[in-house]
């Protein structure tokens, strides 16, 4: 699962790669940022992977023998996929949402169905399995942070600027922030893990470098050295096809459409040779993959049955765009909110669009 814990925090591994979901729980056993509920559902969370893991073959077996019937999706094929395109578009809507999936409700799912054959029960049961795995393990394998949301860069920036001037003060053992800022630092569990009880000037020193991790790897933009600006308006990005090679004109399609504006657009080159800095397209057809984008290792994976508008979404990673969903954990609650804006692609893929920042974003970056 991910990329190792370190490469993920200095380059943000956008990328999940479904694999043994057994292994991927047992490697956060030795974490300690585990909650209680962590250790109390582990033997129920490892009986739910191990049986999803003994039927990954049948799963996807099941779903070519079943194609998806939603009547409000067609599924198209690409290459060695299908996506999932919905018939009439949801329409963009600015506004926060939030979905809510957790361990005990999978395990009793799992409890219904465990001496059942394989159906769409046991599809959409491992689809969230995947889901909450992948979390457990970037929160707990990774150390990724999971107390972040859209206001928390407002936090970050005060704590950092506080933390600046303590540390330029030889005499000074306390930065000083407003009520709300201490408030958020300690509802966060990585920042009041570091701060502890007292706030030394090593902690403090901690607390720095950890804030200006998190503000690089899920918020900063990340410049690629390929990406040209052809004019005032047009972007040009290379990108090698690999196991879509057949696709490509398709794939630039789908990418180029919703990368385009009344004035500007994003033009996609492709390429044959496969440089290191270039973007390549891979498919993971396991059940439950999640699509996925690399910056280590520069390729975007597309999975079967995604969302037809989320390859835009991928493609805003190779421009430089961070998620702007976000996933936390609940730790009373013992599972994960997930909030998304359904305006902005870079944050619901399934109905938002390219917006005003992300022009605004590609204009100051690429000159
Ligand atoms: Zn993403």
């Amino acid at each position: 699962m991910r990329c190792c814990g370190l490469v993920v925090l200095l380059f943000g591994c956008l990328s999940a790669h479904a694999s043994n979901l057994e292994e991927s729980l047992r490697k956060t056993t030795a974490s300690s940022l585990r909650d209680s509920c962590d250790i109390e559902l582990l033997e129920s969370k490892l009986e739910v992977a191990r049986a999803l893991d003994s039927r990954a073959d049948d799963l996807v077996k099941w779903l070519e023998e079943h194609p998806q019937g939603d009547p409000d999706f067609t599924l198209v094929k690409l290459g060695p996929i299908y996506l999932k395109e919905r018939n009439v578009p949801l329409e963009p809507e600015y506004k926060w949402t939030e979905i809510w999936k957790d361990w005990a409700n999978v395990i009793a799912r799992y409890r219904a169905i465990q001496t059942q054959p394989v159906d769409q029960r046991w599809i959409t049961l491992a689809e969230d399995v995947q889901w909450l795995v992948s979390n457990d393990y970037r929160r707990l394998v990774d150390e990724r942070n999971f107390g972040l949301d859209e206001q928390s860069p407002d936090y970050l920036q005060e704590a950092s600027a506080a933390v600046d001037s303590c540390l330029a003060n030889p005499q000074c053992s306390r930065p000083e922030w407003s009520p709300r800022t201490a408030e958020f630092l300690a509802e966060n569990r990585i920042y009041s893990d570091i701060l502890g009880s007292e706030q030394s000037r090593k902690a403090i020193e901690i607390l720095k470098r950890r804030i200006q991790i998190d503000l690089k790897t899920r918020y900063n933009f990340w410049r690629m050295s390929n990406i040209s600006r052809v004019d005032a308006n047009t972007w040009s990005v290379p990108m090698y096809t690999h196991e879509f090679a057949e696709n490509r004109d398709e794939i630039a399609q789908r990418i180029m459409r919703m990368w385009k504006s009344a004035t500007e657009q994003v033009i996609i080159r492709w390429v044959d040779d496969v440089a290191p800095e270039n973007f390549r397209f891979i498919a993971d057809l396991s059940v439950g993959a999640r699509p996925g984008t690399s910056y280590p290792n520069h390729t975007v994976t597309l999975t079967n049955e995604m969302f037809a508008t989320t390859i835009a979404h991928e493609f805003g990673h190779v421009l430089g765009f961070r998620d702007r969903y976000f996933e936390i954990w609940d730790a009373p609650r013992c599972g994960y909110r997930s909030r998304a804006n359904g305006a902005d692609i870079m944050s619901r893929s399934r109905s938002g669009t390219v917006v005003q920042y992300h022009w605004d974003t590609l204009r100051r970056e690429y000159q």
